[in-house]
């Protein structure tokens, strides 16, 4: 029997895996049998958007954290797939920050045109995955959810593309069980509407306390407080937002911050982060890390070291999205069809080593957003992945970096150069902070008339 390849997940880095060996087997290379598990019933992992919370239509944990009114929080120039531009996808130029609809569109469009869906099976949890070192394959056990069967499979290689921003940290502080308004995580959070008129608590200091906080004064909070444990985000907030120290206690529905000062409040929200978290892996093969640019034991971000028959794609902290699973899908796929072979343990240990080091040095975004960019380089050095002028990108993050300290509002009615067609994106026929529709629709056509 051939060789045979299981993807876990059907999100933009499972798709982008599925659309590597594809795109090898058009040019004419003999690809294993690839066979893709998706728990939900339909494709586009966080960009699949369900009002569902807690439990999916299965008893699953929900995938979903994205909500309503979620617009990319990067330029789209920065996340470009070379080999399917924005411009292809939409016939035309399109803004540089599009609402979620439009780039789930556009993230769905490639895996169509390469009719990917093919390779997935849809409401299928991978329960179990085991390595046997006589046999040297992988047994993977899974369930079709709807049917309640459960099976195993063998695989030789294995690529986990579950994501990570999915399951929820939840911390505790004193209070909460006695609080009579709503705690509830960012993964939990919907719709801002539900909390105009209020005054909300937001925990965190990264970008899910940032855009909860702008999308409910967006749609009408009376106020929102920002609760910070380490360092305040700093931006020039508009009217209604401020950032104040770690939360002490809640005493009834009056929070008590480290400085001494109080305030009462309606509801909580929790922006403080997600867990990586794979219960279906065997101990040996289970990567634990922190939400960080270079977790230990990947090798160049994907092979797991103690056996790289095993790989993970996007388990890092992402500035870079698409364009990082691509530059990884393309390595992986190249190890599968023995294109690039991997040194030694020692050297890939090695090689690990210097990476996470580098990263303990870093602490200023600009850094950040360069120690990634040489990460897909140093990806992209040993593939055929089309050529783009990443160094742009690099210079796009900066430049939305400064966007963002002049105007946490107004950063988004920018336009980039796109690094894959040259062409500079069209400035956004209306600023985000009016625009409450955003429909596909509206966002490519402009508003209904009337
Ligand atoms: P996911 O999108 O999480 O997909 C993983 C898939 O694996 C899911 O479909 C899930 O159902 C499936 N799965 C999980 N467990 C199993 C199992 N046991 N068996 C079978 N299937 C399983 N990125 C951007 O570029 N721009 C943005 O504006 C942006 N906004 C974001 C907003 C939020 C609120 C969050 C949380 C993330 C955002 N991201 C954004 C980052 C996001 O991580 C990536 O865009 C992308 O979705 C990651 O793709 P993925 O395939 O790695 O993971
Ligand atoms: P994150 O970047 O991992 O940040 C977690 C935050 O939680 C940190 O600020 C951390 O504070 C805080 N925290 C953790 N434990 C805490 C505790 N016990 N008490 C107080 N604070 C605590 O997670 P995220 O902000 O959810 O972002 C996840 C991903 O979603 C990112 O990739 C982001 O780009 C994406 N996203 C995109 C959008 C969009 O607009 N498109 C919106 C939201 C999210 P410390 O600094 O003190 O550690
Ligand atoms: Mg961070």
């Amino acid at each position: 029997m051939g060789s045979r390849v299981a993807v876990i997940g059907a999100g933009p880095s499972g798709l982008a895996q599925l659309h590597a060996f594809e795109e090898a087997r058009k040019k004419g290379a003999e690809v294993p049998e690839v066979v893709c598990f998706e728990k939900q019933s339909d494709w586009g992992g966080l960009w699949n958007y369900s009002w569902r919370t807690g439990l999916d239509e299965f008893g699953e944990p929900a995938h979903g954290s994205m909500y309503r009114f979620l617009w990319s929080n990067g330029p789209k120039e920065c996340l470009e797939f070379a080999d399917y531009t924005f411009e292809e996808h939409f016939g035309k130029p399109i803004p540089s920050f599009p609402p979620r609809e439009v780039l789930a569109d556009y993230i769905l469009g490639r895996a169509k045109k390469n009719d990917v869906r093919r390779f997935i099976q849809f409401a299928t949890a991978v329960r179990w995955v085991s390595y046997d070192e006589s046999t040297e394959k992988f047994t993977v056990t899974v369930e079709d959810l709807a049917a309640g069967e459960t099976r195993r499979e063998v695989f030789d290689y294995v690529i986990v593309a579950t994501g990570h921003f999915s399951v929820p940290n939840v911390p505790h502080y004193e209070g909460f069980e006695t609080f009579p308004g709503r705690v509830l995580h960012s993964h939990d959070f919907r719709d801002a509407r539900e909390f105009a008129g209020q005054d909300v608590l937001v925990m965190g200091s990264s970008y899910s306390a940032e855009d909860l906080a702008l999308q409910s004064k967006k749609y009408g909070a009376k106020s929102v407080t920002i609760t910070y444990r380490t360092a305040p985000m700093g931006f020039t907030w508009p009217e209604g937002i401020d950032e104040v120290p770690q939360l002490v206690k809640l005493d009834g529905e009056v929070a008590h911050f480290k400085d001494g000062t109080s305030r009462r409040v309606d509801a909580i929200v929790l922006c403080t982060g997600y867990k990586h978290h794979f219960p279906f892996l065997a101990d040996e093969l289970r990567l634990r890390t922190k939400n960080v640019l270079y977790p230990a034991n990947l090798y160049k971000g994907v092979f797991w070291l103690d056996n790289p028959k095993l790989m993970y794609l996007g388990m890092q902290d992402q500035f870079y999205t698409m364009t990082l699973f691509d530059a990884e899908a393309w390595y992986a796929r190249d190890y599968v069809l023995g294109r690039v072979s991997l040194p030694s343990r020692q050297e890939m240990a090695a090689d690990i080593d210097k990476w996470v080091q580098r990263e303990s040095t870093l602490s200023a975004d600009a850094e950040m957003i360069d120690f990634q960019a040489d990460h897909v380089a140093e990806l992209l050095a040993d593939v055929d992945y089309p050529k783009f002028d990443l160094d742009l990108t690099r210079k796009l993050f900066r430049d939305w970096e400064h966007d963002k300290q002049e105007s946490i509002i107004g950063y988004r009615d920018r336009g980039f150069r796109s690094p894959c067609t040259g062409t500079e994106a069209p400035v956004h026929h209306t600023p985000w902070w009016e625009a409450m529709d955003d429909s596909l629709e509206t966002y490519l056509n402009g508003p209904k008339e009337g």
